[in-house]
């Protein structure tokens, strides 16, 4: 790879806002992809498609510590700096990646709360993320204000807080969701991942196959209650600590009442290493 395919990088929101107003008054258009860097191929494939979309990409790498609770991985998250920028070259044009004190500066006090999509789930089990991510987000598009910022389906709540977030604030940016890149297990890609023992990773791609025997029972016209209780059974079986296996509205993330289009939405633990995963499934309308 030669040097020059590698991203420009800047640390400060002030050259970031210098750099794109530059291309701005060109007249051309940008995509930002927030990420927490460990980069992998779901992350890639965001790229990507920010590059199909946009005339610049520009790459967020910041491991956001309002995101972790206390207790979580935000010492041990992984980070692969150099591997990063070898994986953006020739895809991304700018890499932003601020310091802690460059985002929070001494005297902050300001965080961005968002209900609907944002209660219950990782809401009720990470108490704490959501304003962590919405307040970073809504920092990251203000500071860069894309025309478009690509958010993965495999933080599906996530990506609905989001868009609600983007559309509440009234930010001129389109939020795109790109779906999840798996293993060729059905493993979904994570920074995670690598906290797996090797035990562990022969037992992680059950949490995929428990989502889509859930799927599979709501298509053939199971209940709801029973499709949830019997992903759980399995997932314990299988030796995972279930934080929730639930089947919403896709749209709302709300109780999957009278709705044909259902995410089915799971978390659930292997030892200390938290994963979750989800996928869509529509209700025959003969069940509604
Ligand atoms: P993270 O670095 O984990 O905060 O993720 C940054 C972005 O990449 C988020 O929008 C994630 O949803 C997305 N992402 C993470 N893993 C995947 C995956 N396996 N497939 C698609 N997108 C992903």
């Amino acid at each position: 790879m030669e040097p020059d395919d590698y991203p420009q990088v800047t640390s400060t929101t002030a050259s970031l806002r210098g750099v794109v107003s530059r291309w701005r008054t060109s007249g051309e258009t940008v995509a930002l992809v927030p990420t927490m860097g460990a980069l992998h191929e779901g992350h890639l494939a965001l790229v990507n498609e920010a590059r199909s979309l946009a005339d610049h990409v520009v790459v967020s790498i910041f491991v956001n510590p309002t995101q972790f609770a206390p207790g979580e991985d935000l010492g041990r998250y992984p980070r692969t700096w150099n591997e990063d920028l070898a994986a953006l070259a020739g895809r991304a044009d700018l890499v932003f990646a601020p310091s802690a004190e460059e985002m929070y500066p001494e005297g902050f006090v300001t965080s961005v709360h968002v209900d609907g999509p944002a209660l219950g789930l990782e809401g009720v089990h990470r108490p704490g993320f959501f304003s962590g991510v919405a307040t970073i987000v809504a920092k990251l598009l203000l500071a860069c204000l894309p025309d478009s910022a690509m958010f993965g389906e495999k933080d599906y709540q996530q990506l609905l807080v989001v868009r609600r977030m983007v559309a509440d604030l009234g930010i001129p940016t389109e939020i795109v969701g790109a779906p999840t890149v798996r293993e060729a297990d059905g493993l979904a890609l994570s920074s995670r991942n690598g906290y797996l023992s090797a035990d562990q990773r022969t037992v992680a791609p059950e949490l995929h196959r428990a989502l889509k025997a859930a799927a599979d029972a709501i298509r053939a016209g199971a209940p709801v209650d029973a499709a949830e209780a019997e992903g759980r059974r399995r997932l314990e079986a299988a030796g995972f600590t279930v934080d929730y296996l639930e089947i919403r509205d896709a749209e709302t993330l709300g109780r999957a009442r009278d709705i044909s289009d259902l995410r089915i939405l799971a978390a659930a633990r292997l030892g200390t290493t938290r994963l979750i995963d989800n996928i869509p499934v529509q209700r025959p309308s003969s069940k509604l």
